[in-house]
């Protein structure tokens, strides 16, 4: 991160109103945000977070240009779903709570999981299930979604516990999630349906 761009940056940004001013956190997520766009110029295809991102920017100017235009309740909610998935797009989950008309406590959490240290889990206990004669140790969570991450500056899992509801969005997920998200993706490019996820941990164990 350069950070005589960033400190020029906040010196130009401490004219403006308050409500405009981003702190330094923000900058430097959108220096990674302006840098994954400017490397996707000139190249004939974008990488998930790229798409996103640009997705994310658009669905934002669309519904910030709308906004000011807004008739009804039903305009003012469509502009403001719009908007948050605009925002979300981009990772910036925050400023998502806050706008979207009723899911802003799931937004909330998704942004406090950004926040967690990667490796943190809950004390949630791991089940043992036999399978085929051999007993494994299956841990309770699983991948929610992918979300892109401006604390990381790419596209992290969101992993979810299915016993407490414990949320954390980090590139490493466990060990064991990994493994099944891993043969997801391998039977997914292969084109064929894939074990069942039992049948992978039995294998990976
Ligand atoms: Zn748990």
């Amino acid at each position: 991160m350069d950070q005589a761009r960033i400190n020029g940056i906040l010196k130009a940004q401490s004219t403006l109103p308050e409500f405009l001013r981003r702190d330094r956190a923000a900058i430097e997520a959108d220096e990674i945000i302006q840098d994954l766009r400017r490397a996707s110029f000139g190249r004939g295809h974008l990488n998930l977070a790229e798409r996103q991102i640009a997705r994310g920017v658009t669905l934002e100017s669309i519904a910030l240009s709308n906004l000011p235009l807004v008739r009804n309740e039903d305009d003012l909610q469509r502009e403001q779903i719009r908007l948050t998935e605009g925002l979300e797009l981009q990772g910036r989950f925050d400023e998502a709570a806050q706008v979207h008309p009723s899911e802003g406590e799931s937004l909330r959490m998704i942004a406090d999981a950004v926040r967690r240290d990667d490796s943190e889990v809950c004390d949630c206990p791991v089940t043992q299930t036999d399978v085929a004669g051999k007993s494994i140790e299956i841990h309770p969570s699983y991948e929610v979604k992918k979300v892109y991450s401006r604390k990381h500056g790419q596209m992290v899992s969101l992993v979810g516990c299915t016993a407490c509801g414990f949320l954390n969005a980090t590139p490493d997920p466990p060990d064991q999630l990994q493994a099944i998200l891993r043969a997801h993706e391998a039977s997914a490019v292969a084109g064929r349906p894939m074990a069942h996820e039992y049948e992978v941990l039995r294998s990976s164990n």
